[in-house]
């Protein structure tokens, strides 16, 4: 059973940004600035975590400097056991308050603190707490896609990667789920584990824009290729992959299976990678909205676009993009954040 309840809040409409523009380097230029970087990343013994959707630029610079480029699971695991003393998040906010709730004696600098997402703008934190006020039979289950002050509220934070095994495992135990914020996700995971959980009514802007009914026309073109899906995306999307999995599984697809062309159903900037690790592979992006497509139907989050080189040498140099975490809403953050991370732990 999955329902979405009655006494839902309004939400507050979410305000998308416009990609920013970002001035074209010249192949010397961009060498000058990432050698800027790195001396300032040796004198501040930073360390630089990358999510797979920033510019294909940061995440060769992460790998060149002993960094990480990974799904937010893997950046949180990786600056947790990082020795670094200031850990450098290019990615969005959230990921930066992770990084902080769990490494409170670092220093956490992002690019551009302004760089949120659709699902964290769309749980607020009061809202939130107040809708799970009201089901109190429930458990809390939030993805990591939120604030902090929402994950303090939760039981439990999950990844897309470790989403099913954790409800799942709460199943086993007989409990019901309050489910947030991405109803999308929720879906997929309920439809698969048939566990009975309450959603918030969140989506994530640039996976709700891929089209089942384009999809369906493009794969006739591409009868050969396998759909791989992030499960953000919509169930008529869903429906037709051949992979659901987080950003780190479809990564594998491309890798392991056979097949010669892929299309897929996430943000762009996961290419990067893909391209690096099975260069052979002809990568198809899937249809979003199409022609007339805004910052919400292009396949890249405007959140992640915020990310560059200019401002992380920026963030460097003038310890602006510094993240805060109040220290009584870390304490109960932690508890979720932990509680998955000891889960995924077990698993290995
Ligand atoms: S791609 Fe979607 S879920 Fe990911 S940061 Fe952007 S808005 Fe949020």
């Amino acid at each position: 059973m999955s329902s979405q309840a009655p006494d839902h809040p309004v939400l507050p409409r979410i305000q998308v940004p416009r990609h920013p523009q970002w001035p074209t380097l010249s192949d010397t230029q961009k060498t000058a600035l990432k050698n800027r970087i790195q001396q300032m990343m040796q004198e501040k013994n930073a360390v630089l975590v990358a999510h797979y959707y920033v510019d294909g630029d940061l995440q060769a610079l992460a790998e060149e400097t002993g960094g990480c480029v990974a799904d937010s699971l893997e950046m949180a695991r990786f600056g947790a056991s990082s020795d670094a003393d200031t850990l450098l998040v290019c990615g969005v906010r959230f990921m930066g308050e992770t990084a902080k709730i769990l490494n409170p004696e670092k220093t956490v600098l992002m690019p551009d603190l302004a760089a949120t997402c659709s699902l964290d703008e769309g749980c607020p934190a009061d809202l939130f707490s107040d809708f799970c006020d009201r089901h109190p039979d429930r458990t809390v289950v939030v993805y990591a896609n939120t604030s902090a002050e929402v994950k303090a509220r939760a039981d439990w934070m999950v990844t897309s990667g470790i989403a099913l095994d954790i409800i799942e495992h709460l199943h086993a135990r007989g409990e019901k789920i309050l489910w947030a914020p991405d109803k999308h996700l929720g879906h997929y995971v309920q439809r698969t584990t048939g566990v009975d959980m309450l959603m918030w009514d969140g989506a994530c802007v640039v996976h709700e824009e891929f089209k089942g009914f384009a999809l369906e026309r493009l794969r006739r073109l591409h009868p050969k290729a396998a759909i791989l899906v992030h499960p953000e995306s919509p169930d008529e999307v869903v429906d037709q992959a051949d992979v659901v999995g987080s950003t780190t599984a479809l990564i594998q697809a491309v890798q392991q299976m056979p097949n010669e062309e892929f299309i897929v159903a996430t943000d762009d900037g996961i290419f990067w990678k893909m391209h690096q690790l099975a260069p052979n592979k002809k990568l198809i992006p899937a249809p979003t909205a199409g022609e007339g497509a805004t910052c919400e139907s292009c396949a890249h989050c405007p959140w992640m676009a915020m990310n560059a080189l200019q401002n992380l040498e920026t963030a460097l140099r003038d310890g602006t993009g510094e993240v805060f975490v109040d220290e009584a809403v870390r304490r109960n953050a932690v508890t979720s954040i932990q509680r998955m991370l000891d889960f995924a732990a077990q698993r290995r």
